[in-house]
């Protein structure tokens, strides 16, 4: 099981990660990133954080994984995100807002955006963020979890703004690729 190890150090690192933040604009993913690295939570932020990736130190099984996560920076909007955005990466963060129907219907979409761009064999954890607004929901958890089941995807809803699920959903991410990756070194 994954610890918090705070801000270490890169001496020492087992694994570096490559992890993409992708979904439709608006469902949540720079305050999700926001939440998951400086535990921050920001209501009337702007599109984006302002940076290409964060980074994150994690002990996972005696190892030191460090995951560098990578925001899009509102270029999903202008449907611009390159091909350079992909490249190396082993996991993928699938967001979408459990109060706009349209961006789980995108869901889709992302995945062939995947399927041509990034590796194959990338593990996907997709997510239904902005858990704390349910009664306006328009995505049941029973439909999503049937989805993420017939495509072979990890699944949780989460919420930026109270921090549920935001941990298991990016440690989650993690172990599984950890475990991926690690199979092959042994
Ligand atoms: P992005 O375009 O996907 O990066 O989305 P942002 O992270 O910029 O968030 C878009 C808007 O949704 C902002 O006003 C956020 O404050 C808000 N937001 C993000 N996550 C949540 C959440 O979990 N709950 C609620 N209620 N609002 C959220």
């Amino acid at each position: 099981m994954a610890q918090w190890q705070g801000d270490l150090q890169n001496e020492g690192i087992d694994y570096m990660f490559k992890i993409v933040m992708i979904g439709d604009s608006g469902v949540g993913k720079s305050q999700l990133l926001n939440r998951f690295v400086r535990n921050e939570f920001h209501l009337k932020s702007k599109a984006t954080i302002g940076v290409e990736f964060l980074t994150k130190t994690v002990l996972m099984d005696h190892k030191l994984v460090k995951a560098q996560i990578w925001d899009t920076a509102g270029q999903e909007r202008y449907q611009a995100i390159t091909t350079a955005y992909y490249r190396g990466a082993t996991g993928a963060f699938l967001t979408y807002d459990i109060t706009k129907r349209h961006s789980f219907n995108h869901i889709e979409k992302w995945l062939d955006e995947l399927h041509n761009h990034a590796d194959k064999n990338i593990v996907v954890m997709l997510v239904g963020n902005k858990s704390d607004l349910s009664s306006n929901r328009e995505v049941s958890i029973e439909e999503a979890e049937e989805f993420a089941k017939q495509k072979g995807l990890f699944f949780l809803e989460t919420s930026a703004l109270d921090s549920h699920n935001v941990e298991p959903a990016f440690l989650g991410l993690l172990s599984q690729i950890y475990m991926t990756v690690s199979k092959k070194h042994i």
